[in-house]
């Protein structure tokens, strides 16, 4: 049977609710108008956002060209291609490096898989997620973009929206709390240095507890 109040009900439904809690925030990104609300909800600490591809601290780049982080892609969006180092002017440590390096972020589903398999922590997420593009091109990241400049911090492309602490976790040492799956690990900062940011300190959480530092035990156990 029809309920003939049935509209005065939906609408008093949506009386009400002016006067309730707004859960939404006014987000016009970054082309906020003067006077125009601008509100940004803070992002979760382990955000999987745009790529970044990372020096160690003395500027060599992390990157080894080993692929393993293409082979393990679901999406298959990675395009590597390794090469020799040049002994007397060396691009990274060892023997290879990332000679390209394609990113295709029309496919990448920011799974983190390649951040996991990359045995240098050269391949890492940043918490940018807002870049949109006009044409395949812009889409298809190369190394060059990729890469982490002089500072260490990433690059910028025209149609990336950067803010402060978007570029904070882009290192190795966030991928797990548990390196390994060996609890031994826990709170001990496995991952090497890199530009712009040095040696992070383990994350809240990679404590066995909030009272054990990272530990000095931990670390005992594990030399021994
Ligand atoms: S985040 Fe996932 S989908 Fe994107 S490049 Fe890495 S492995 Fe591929
Ligand atoms: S980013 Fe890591 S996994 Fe991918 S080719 Fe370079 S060293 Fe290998």
């Amino acid at each position: 049977m029809v309920d003939p109040f049935g509209y005065i009900r939906g609408f008093a439904v949506t009386f009400k609710k002016l006067f309730e809690e707004r859960l939404t925030l006014e987000y016009r990104g970054g082309n906020a108008k003067p006077g125009k609300p601008d509100e940004k909800r803070e992002k979760a600490v382990r955000l999987h956002g745009r790529h970044v591809l990372n020096r160690y601290e003395d500027g060599m780049e992390k990157c080894i060209g080993c692929e393993l982080c293409a082979g393990v892609c679901p999406a298959k969006c990675i395009y590597v291609r390794g090469a020799d180092n040049d002994p007397a002017d060396p691009t990274s440590p060892g023997e290879r490096f990332g000679y390209v390096y394609q990113i295709n972020y029309l496919r990448c589903i920011h799974c983190d898989l390649c951040v996991e398999a990359c045995p240098t922590q050269a391949i890492t997420e940043s918490k940018l997620f807002e870049f949109s593009f006009t044409n395949r091109s812009d889409a298809i990241y190369t190394k060059n973009e990729l890469l982490v400049d002089d500072d260490g911090m990433p690059q910028q492309m025209p149609w990336e929206d950067w803010r402060d602490g978007e570029d904070e976790h882009i290192s190795g040492w966030m991928r797990a709390t548990s390196p390994s799956g060996d609890h031994r690990y826990e709170g001990v900062v496995a991952w090497s240095g890199e530009l712009g940011h040095g040696v992070r300190s383990p994350e809240a959480g990679q404590s066995r507890s909030e009272d054990e530092s990272p530990s000095d035990t931990a670390t005992a156990e594990v030399e021994q």
